[in-house]
């Protein structure tokens, strides 16, 4: 055996190793929640559900379901609460709060991951634009069960040339592309450092000057390549030219509604995002955190609610996404409410859980059935009764191990 295939062993033991140690071998149960094993079918009132080995072993209702827990089992305190798929966030950033997530100490990563996202019911994040390096060095300390978080699916960045956003640190090196030639250069870097999609700037806010678009050449040259790769591309749109060069360049995800001044997707626009299968972000939060002025916040969320609904009444593709990492708003309460303005509670339960599993191709995930993984979010409320009740956490479960358990009240409760 020469030496490289020695090594070669070593390395394939090393991962087999490391994997066999962070898998939970242990049986979960759930006990007396009633579930929503779907945003489309009915609920199962008073029932079981049993994990073992990261997967959905049983779901059923209590009074039918013949089961026996190891004593080994780990029972989470279910009755009386509601248990959905876990969710996907499809818009974060690992930036804000997550320097040297190599070296961090995992307490804290820990804890800034629980403050993010994974008390608000979060197993699957898109990162859509962060330093590679150091979310790869945080996905990799969370797969190996170090510090307990989401999986982790990430885009490279590419900016159009002079694109820099005002909101961006100046110093902040971007990826820039020119021509076509650049873009395709700096795609085939990204997919070969085995980022799962893009991320295309096709309008950059620039402040008081013009917004800065992508042409619509460049967007295809990137595209293109991700699509070769059977990855998905996003795009920060801005404004209609962004959101159009987007769509035109073979774009797939639209990363937000579009801030633009009375904006509204044309018949046009709209026959074109149900052809090309697109799939629209909201971000209706994000526009209460852009300008001091409530009453601008308020027209900015609005004009954003439209256009969800102008989309979602067409049968177009909504995927929930709240652009925290960027924005420090980490509740999703709010996002919730204003995307009920344009969709039921089964609507938005979709947009995090079933709609993303089918978009991303995750068969395995959005829904709590047998024989699927055991991402799963234990609700204090019934979403049924208030969109909010989405928000309220009692426990998060990854693959069958616990993420998040929220604090139990302490004595001296505040209320
Ligand atoms: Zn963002």
């Amino acid at each position: 055996m020469s030496l490289s295939a020695r090594t070669a062993v070593v390395a394939l033991l090393i991962l087999f190793g490391s994997h066999a140690f962070a898998a939970d071998h242990a049986t979960l149960a759930c006990v007396g929640a009633k579930i929503y094993p779907s945003p489309t079918e009915s609920p199962i009132d008073d029932a079981v559900l049993i994990v073992e080995d990261g997967k959905i072993v049983t779901v059923a209702p209590k009074s039918t379901a013949k089961y026996q827990l190891p004593a080994t089992a780990l029972k989470l305190d279910c009755a009386g609460k509601i248990v959905v798929a876990g969710y996907w966030n499809s818009h974060v950033h690992f930036t804000n709060g997550w320097d040297n997530a190599g070296t961090a100490p995992a307490a804290n990563l820990e804890a800034h991951m629980q403050e993010m996202l994974t008390r608000w019911g979060f197993t699957t994040v898109w990162d859509l634009g962060s330093t590679p390096q150091n979310t790869m060095a945080l996905r990799r300390r969370v797969d190996a069960g170090e510090v307990p978080g989401p999986k982790i699916l990430m885009a490279g960045d590419i900016f159009p040339k002079g694109g820099h956003p005002a909101y961006l640190p100046s110093e902040m090196q971007l990826p820039e592309a020119a021509t076509p030639q650049e873009a395709e250069q700096m795609a085939k870097q990204y997919m070969a450092m085995g980022l799962d999609g893009m991320k295309l700037f096709t309008g950059a806010y620039m402040g008081d000057k013009p917004v800065i678009n992508m042409d619509t050449a460049i967007v295809k040259a990137a595209a293109d390549v991700a699509h070769a790769h059977g990855k998905p591309v996003f795009a920060h749109p801005q404004n209609r030219i962004g959101m159009e060069n987007a769509l035109n360049g073979g774009v797939d995800i639209l990363a937000h509604t579009i801030p633009e001044q009375s904006f509204t997707f044309t018949d046009a626009n709209l026959a074109q995002m149900k052809r090309q299968h697109s799939a629209l972000i909201p971000t209706l939060t994000l526009w209460t955190t852009v300008v001091p002025d409530p009453a601008i916040q308020e027209g900015l969320v609005q004009q954003g609610v439209s256009e969800l609904k102008s989309y979602f009444s067409e049968g177009g593709t909504i995927l929930f996404g709240t652009d925290v990492g960027f924005i420090t708003k980490y509740d999703i309460a709010q996002e919730c409410e204003f995307m009920g303005r344009a969709m039921g509670w089964r609507d938005i339960l979709a947009s995090l859980t079933t709609n993303p599993s089918t978009y991303f191709k995750a068969a395995n995930k959005g829904r709590v059935e047998k024989g699927m993984d055991a991402d799963l979010v234990v609700l204090d409320g019934d979403p049924a009764a208030d969109v909010r009740n989405l928000a309220r956490v009692a426990y998060t479960v990854r693959a069958g191990k616990v993420i998040y358990a929220k604090p139990a009240a302490s004595a001296s409760g505040s209320n």
